[in-house]
């Protein structure tokens, strides 16, 4: 997967080998891999005047400067992208251009997946008070927005996009199912809730009944289905006083399972509940929740 970013600060970004972004961690990884390349391009260089100039007066008036819409045509045309009107994500290009605006659609995980089943992604990065609104018109698919904020430049929430996008591509993780089971991705499977009646099922018994497919033990991230991921623990047992959950420091895998749903229901409910009105809950969830003082 090709991902092509247009900025003015192009050193923003790194490189290869320890550079920013680029340089670190699962992105660089996926660069070295060769399983996603990044191309970053700077606007000045699509200017023809000695200041190189990049930006102008708003018409209408008011403060700030805006993005002109020449050098980034120039930009794009550079990049040999097919026309808009053919550019969707049905299309055998697989393409897309995103104009990063704090007027955007918002940016999410599901955003994320979708982008990762694309060849090529075009980041165009604003400045100052924006973009020329012609330049969405013309040549973007789509404008994104990372959140409910402003920031100064399109740079960062490009380079998050590029981020969250990046470790989902296959053989990017070490494990793939490290991607698929985090916040906002997908469960892992549940113990089955017993018959009414029937008796409860110990560890042993779930473990003779899960799907081959279902590893043993459970997995290091398995909360979402649209809720959170549940808190992670790791050496020494004891800090500073404070214990690892005692569930946690037996083998008991069903205990494990149990444990960390809760957890991540009740984190949740403490951080996001606004996640909870969509997400898949079992009425053991419920159960859990209305414990805690959640009643949907
Ligand atoms: N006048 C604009 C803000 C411009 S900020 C407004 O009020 O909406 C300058 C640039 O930063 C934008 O062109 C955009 O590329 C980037 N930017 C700012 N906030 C952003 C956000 N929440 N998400 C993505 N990009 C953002």
């Amino acid at each position: 997967m090709r991902f092509d970013i247009i900025t003015i600060f192009p050193e923003f970004f790194g490189s290869l080998p320890d550079q920013g972004i680029l340089g670190h961690g699962v992105v660089s990884r996926a660069l070295r891999t060769r399983l996603a390349s990044a191309h970053i391009h700077d606007l000045r260089a699509f200017t023809h005047d000695r200041h190189r100039t990049v930006d102008d007066r708003p018409f209408g008036g008011g403060e700030g400067m805006v993005l002109k819409p020449q050098p980034i045509y120039e930009a794009l045309e550079s990049l040999n992208l097919s026309l808009k009107s053919s550019r969707t994500t049905i299309s055998l290009q697989r393409e897309t251009v995103i104009l990063l605006s704090a007027q955007g659609k918002r940016f999410t995980q599901s955003t994320a997946r979708r982008l990762a089943t694309l060849d090529r992604v075009v980041l165009l990065c604003g400045r100052y008070e924006g973009v020329d609104e012609r330049v969405s018109q013309l040549f973007c698919n789509e404008e994104l927005s990372i959140g409910d904020y402003v920031l100064s430049g399109g740079e960062l929430a490009a380079a998050i996009i590029l981020d969250a996008t990046v470790r989902l591509l296959p053989g990017v993780l070490g494990h793939a199912d490290s991607s698929r089971y985090e916040s906002f991705g997908e469960a892992d499977p549940l113990p089955p809730t017993p018959n009414p009646g029937a008796p409860c099922l110990d560890s042993e018994t779930w473990a003779a009944t899960e799907p081959s497919s279902s590893p043993t033990p459970p997995r290091s991230t398995n909360a979402s289905n649209g809720i959170l991921d549940y808190p992670h623990y790791t050496r020494p047992a004891d800090f500073l006083g404070l214990s690892i959950p005692e569930p946690l420091g037996n083998g008991d895998h069903l205990a494990i399972r149990r444990w960390r749903r809760h957890a991540a229901l009740a984190k949740t409910l403490a951080n996001r509940p606004d996640l909870l009105a969509d997400a898949e809950l079992s009425d053991a969830d419920r159960e859990y929740l209305a414990t805690l003082g959640y009643t949907s």
